[in-house]
Parts: C-alpha cells; structure tokens; sequence
C-alpha cells in the first residue's frame, strides 16, 4: 500500500481515554506498518467542551508510550496547522460551495424554535422529531426565505448555521474495513449543522475537509463515530471527492463484559483508564493513569494492542516492533473487547521480568530519589536484579522490597510468635556474631556459615531461617535470605539482627506471661 497517511484526531475534551489510546496505536501500527504518515489532528472546534491542558496532556501520553508523530502540533508538516482552531478560515469557502450547490442552505432557528417544532411533531405523532425533510419546511431557513430575506438574516447575524441537506430516501452505503457493508436510510438521518455563525466549522464539516486536504487514506476510529460516517460519505460525494476508507474499532467493555468501559470503572474497579495522571478540575477529582498505578508503557501498548485485535494464533507478547509487522486491519473484530485487569498486570509482570536490569534501574531511580532513599547505582543494579521476578507493578519494587532501604516498622509478629523459641536465643546470638565476623559478607559465605551452625548444633532449618529472615526484613516475603543480607550489607544485618532478637525476645515474654 502506497501513500498511508493516517490520523488520530482527538477533541481536546479531557484526558486521552484508554479508547483514545488504542484509536492511536491502530493508526500508528496501521501507517509503520506501510512506511506512512502518523499523523496528530487537535479536533478544538467546540470551543465549549475546550479543556484547558487537554492537548498537552495527549502528546504527553503519546510521547510515553512511543507513538512518534510524523506530523502535528508543535511538530509541523506539509498539511498544517494541525489544530482545527487555527484553520478556521479555510472551512466557510467549502460550506459555501455546499449551499451553491444546494446540498446545503442557512438556516436560523433559534435552540427554542427547535424544540418547539419537536413538540409539534411529537403532538402529530411523530416522536424524536429531527431537523430533517420531514421538517426542514416549516423552519426559518433559505430554503424557505426568500434571497433577499435570507441575506438580511445574515447580516442580522442572529442565529446563523449552515445545515448540510440530506437528500430524501436513499440508501448511504459505507463499506467498513472492520465490518463490510453497512448501510444507512438517508431518512433517519438529520440536516446536521455544519458551519455556525462565528464561521466555526462543526465537527463533520471540518473533519471531511481536513481529511481530504491533508491527503488521509484510512480513518481509524472509534465505532461511534460510525453513524456520522453516513454524513460524511455524502459530503465527500457532494464535493466530488474521493473518500478516505474507514475502519470503526469495536467498543473496550467493562470488565464484566457488560456495557462500554467508562471512566467511573476505573474509580470502581480500581484500576486506571487515563495514561497518566489527569486531575479533572470540575469534579474537583484526580485519577491516576497507568504509570501512577505502576505499569510500564510497552506492556500497556502490549495488552491494548490485544483489545480488538489479534495477530490470528495465540501469540500475546509483542514488542512495538512486532507489532508493527503482525498488525493487520482485517485481523480487528467487529465484537466488543472485554477490558481484563488481572490480563493487564500480567502483560506487566511479563515486561518487568524481560526489560533489561539496566533499563529497569534507570525507571526506578527517580522514584527512590522523590522518596528521599540515597543509593549507589550499583546498589540500585542489584536490588533490581533481586525483586524483578517478585512484582507485578513497577511501584511493587519499593513496596515489596522496602527493607532493603530500612527496616519495617511493622513485622510478621504471627510467624515470630509461632517459630522463635526463647531457647534458642543464645544459638542466634552466636549466629549473628558469626557473621559479623564474616570478613565479606557475601551470600555464599552467608549461607555456608548458617547452615553449617545450624547442623553443627543439631539444629532445624525450620527454627533458625524464618527467624532470620524476619529479623532481617520484617517479612517471609522476599527474594533469596543470603542474597538480601549480602546486599543490605553485615554492618546493618546485624545490627537489625541484634535489635530484632530483643523485639522477638519480648514479644515471646509477654505472650508466655
Ligand atoms: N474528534 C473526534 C474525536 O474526538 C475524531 C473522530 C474521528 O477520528 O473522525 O474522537
């Protein structure tokens, strides 16, 4: 395929939703995949629904999952300005070339005039009325005034649209990459306003133009943009111009598989919809995205890259490469695509196992500095290496592993009552005096010198380890006791050892009291 030139067209609404996310990937892998164009296009005509940061918060999650843009705000391009806003002088000339042509009039009724012709229709019988051929007669527009009536309405300035005029009883048919044919009645569809008064295009009128004039090949987008499609196809024919092909992506459900995924699951199910972290001003809210939560971006792009699409075998780990060179718009399916959290954080337990220990320590730095933990690089390496295959989220490593920077406030009381034995107080002693004297602390030295007290002294694995391990992280959760000590280093074992030994020793007194 020859001169792909795909877009992601977001409305500057709120942050980007998961949905948004995936629209974007399909693009991007749709334009890598035939050396194309990924494009970005800030949909802002609705100056209304404008939230401010919206914009930047997109190229902000773009930039963190590695969808490089080819050509988009801030970045230039042949085909700009790529903000709506800025491009609003070019929309008028072709809604005019709609009314000379008669696919399009003015029309001026007010939001009231509306609702009452409604009201009528519905008083006739005729329920959810719209402003279409039925009722497009009885309204104050050109089609109606007369050409002088209707420029003096003009110059008035009052309430002044253009409405694209949907011929009566045809069949509009769309040919969908995802789904084939689909076919709209032309009679169900309304006269949709396409320019307003401050000469601001309409979402339909301005994505039609700028898809043409930016030479778009595919339109990758979410299935509710589907029925406007309808509108969109005879626009393209009104002008004479060849249409883009499309291709609708299935709905992301909740994970219950009931119903379309919605931000307020997120909040309910605890799980993130945003990328990263987006404070919604008006509900006074913040939601924390997948990096707060702790995923790492590649796994996102991994899982999301699954939600209506599969590469047809049951291969489910792919790197952006891969992807690249497995992705196919005849592989996405038409069914809704059930949002699977446990599915998620495993694709993020996978990522956090195969990323190189390097790579993970570089993530981690900034995350144990805000925490005020001072580490040397090569401590950092290690403890990586030692608590990778132990989490799930990349936040687990400073949760799970926290007493490799100190020791725990709280301990597995419940293990120390069941397992420490005042009788053994003096063998522990002797252990840790043991390895203190341990010129290198290191595992294996560590681990001979343990275990040969413990058979030397007739002792049990059962009685000694798990004391150990308690007294020198606080839990029975953690990786390799040996490995943990020689990284925490002997001074600072021993000394949780010591101060552990009287805390455990207590916590026997009082229970034996
Ligand atoms: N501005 C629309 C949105 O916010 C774009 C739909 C399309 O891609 O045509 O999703």
């Amino acid at each position: 395929m020859d001169n792909i030139r795909v877009r992601f067209a977001p409305s500057p609404t709120g942050p980007l939703h998961i949905g948004g996310v995936r629209t974007a990937l399909y693009n991007y892998l749709f334009a890598k995949k035939h050396n194309g164009k990924f494009i970005l296009r800030i949909e802002d005509t609705d100056q209304n629904r404008y939230v401010e940061g919206a914009e930047a918060y997109i190229i902000e999650s773009l930039n963190w999952f590695g969808l490089n843009l080819d050509e988009g705000p801030g970045i230039g391009g042949e085909y700009g300005p790529y903000r709506q806003s800025e491009r609003k002088d070019i929309y008028a000339e072709y809604a005019e070339k709609l009314v000379a042509d008669g696919n399009a009039y003015y029309a001026f009724d007010s939001a009231e005039d509306i609702a009452k012709m409604k009201e009528d229709m519905a008083a006739n019988g005729v329920h959810s009325a719209k402003y279409n051929y039925l009722t497009r007669d009885d309204m104050t527009n050109s089609l109606t005034l007369s050409p002088e009536q209707t420029k003096k309405k003009i110059v008035d300035g009052i309430n002044v649209t253009i409405r694209l005029k949907i011929p009566q009883d045809e069949t509009i048919k769309i040919i969908d990459e995802v789904r084939g044919e689909v076919s709209f009645d032309s009679n169900e569809l309304d006269d949709k306003i396409i320019l307003k008064g401050d000469g601001m295009p309409t979402y339909h009128l301005a994505n039609i133009v700028d898809d043409h004039l930016m030479k778009i090949s595919h339109v990758i987008r979410g299935e509710e943009w589907l029925s406007s499609t309808a509108h969109h196809v005879l626009m393209y024919k009104f002008f004479d111009w060849t249409a883009p092909r499309f291709a609708h992506l299935p709905l992301i459900l909740k994970p219950t598989g009931k119903g379309k995924l919605s931000k307020r699951d997120g909040a309910k199910f605890g799980f993130p919809v945003f990328p990263l972290e987006w404070e919604a001003k008006a509900e006074n809210e913040i939601y924390s995205g997948f990096r707060e939560f702790g995923y790492m971006p590649q796994a996102v792009i991994n899982f999301i890259a699954l939600l209506g699409w599969n590469p047809g075998d049951d291969t489910e780990l792919f790197t952006l490469k891969e992807l690249i060179q497995a992705f196919s718009i005849n592989k996405i399916v038409k069914s809704g695509a059930r949002f699977d959290v446990d599915k998620s954080k495993w694709f993020n337990q996978q990522y956090i196992i195969s990323t190189p220990n390097t790579e993970l320590a570089q993530m981690l730095k900034p995350l144990i500095v805000a925490k005020g933990i001072d580490i040397t690089d090569d401590f950092l390496l290690k403890f990586v290496a030692l608590m990778k295959e132990r989490v799930t989220m990349v936040n687990d490593f400073l949760e799970n592993g926290k007493f490799f920077f100190e020791m725990p406030k709280e301990i597995d009381e419940k293990t120390i009552r069941k397992k420490y034995k005042l009788e053994n107080r003096d063998h522990f002693d002797q252990i840790v005096n043991g390895l203190g004297e341990i010129a290198h602390l290191t595992s294996s030295a560590a681990e001979s010198f343990v275990k040969s007290y413990i058979a030397d002294h007739e002792l049990s694995f059962g009685a000694i380890l798990p004391i150990l391990r308690i007294g020198t992280s606080g839990t029975m959760k953690g990786p390799d006791l040996f490995e943990m000590m020689e990284l925490i280093g002997k001074k600072e074992v021993c000394s949780r050892l010591t101060s552990s030994l009287e805390l455990f020793t207590t916590i026997i007194e009082k229970k034996n009291a």
